[in-house]
């Protein structure tokens, strides 16, 4: 009995979401599209998948940084590149310790049609890193989001030391408890938070969680979606994976859906000079 009526609650949600979220346009905010990736998929394949699932505008980062401008190359009303900061996947754990880094960045922001930087991976004990420290504000002073993979301490440090930074925490960070979340979105109104591969949590068997649900509703300015494609096997998997994002968009309200869907990433982006 508890499955039946499972099964018609999910039947009911997918059919009350069809009509709505069918059109819905997506802005995906966390995308790769790393060297091992090209080599599966040529920048106009990627293209067509993102357009066969409703993706109007996506974040792309990749490294080497030249693979997200290759797609961007052919695409450039769909694609907002993020000027990646490592070179090879060894750079994942070395970047933090490369004094030369900040001056490369600098020299590539100077001359590309960068919107973000990132993705940055950092563990709390690494906050103090005068490497990262030195990206935050760089990234400040040219006004471009950063997207972070990291601890909630490593929040706290980065708005100490650069009030006026704009961040992406990716995944709502590496403890994603809507309680933790609700304090962080309250404290730094620069801070905007990435769901991209949290869709289990959010919405457990596709049934979105009251908890997430609440909080949602509280701050419906400050979330963003993204498939984040970290691995080559994402991109065959990304309409499954982007349907399940429009599952539970589907059973928000419908401004409260679009906000997420698509328009918080673009008024971040377009806030932008
Ligand atoms: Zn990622």
């Amino acid at each position: 009995m508890r499955v039946l009526s499972r099964l018609l609650f999910l039947l009911a949600v997918v059919l009350y979401a069809l009509p709505a979220m069918a059109n819905q346009p997506l802005f995906d905010a966390h995308l790769h599209y790393d060297i091992d990736s090209a080599g599966d998929y040529a920048p106009g394949e990627i293209v067509a998948i993102l357009q066969a699932n409703g993706v109007k505008r996506a974040v792309v980062t990749s490294y080497p940084p030249s693979q997200a401008l290759s797609l961007y190359d052919v695409a450039p009303e769909l694609v907002v590149p993020f000027l990646g900061v490592y070179r090879t996947p060894e750079d994942k754990q070395a970047w933090v310790r490369d004094t030369r880094l900040a001056a490369r960045l600098e020299r590539m922001l100077s001359d590309g049609p960068w919107r973000g930087v990132g993705e940055l991976h950092l563990f709390a004990e690494q906050r103090l890193s005068p490497v990262f420290l030195r990206i935050v504000e760089l990234a400040t002073r040219h006004r471009l989001p950063l997207l972070m993979h990291c601890d909630p301490a490593v929040i706290d440090t980065l708005f100490e030391h650069s009030p006026n930074a704009q961040v992406i925490w990716a995944h709502a960070g590496t403890y994603p408890y809507p309680q933790l979340l609700r304090d962080y979105l309250d404290r730094y109104h620069r801070l905007y938070v990435d769901l991209s591969v949290r869709d289990e949590r959010i919405a457990p068997d596709g049934e979105l969680d009251p908890d997430w649900e609440n909080l949602l509703w509280e701050y419906p300015d400050r979330f963003l979606i993204g498939v984040d494609t970290f691995r080559a096997e994402r991109w065959a998997d990304y309409g499954n994976v982007a349907a399940r994002i429009r599952g539970w968009l589907g059973q928000l309200p419908e401004n409260v859906s679009a906000q997420i869907a698509y328009r918080n990433a673009l008024g971040l982006f377009e806030s932008a000079p």
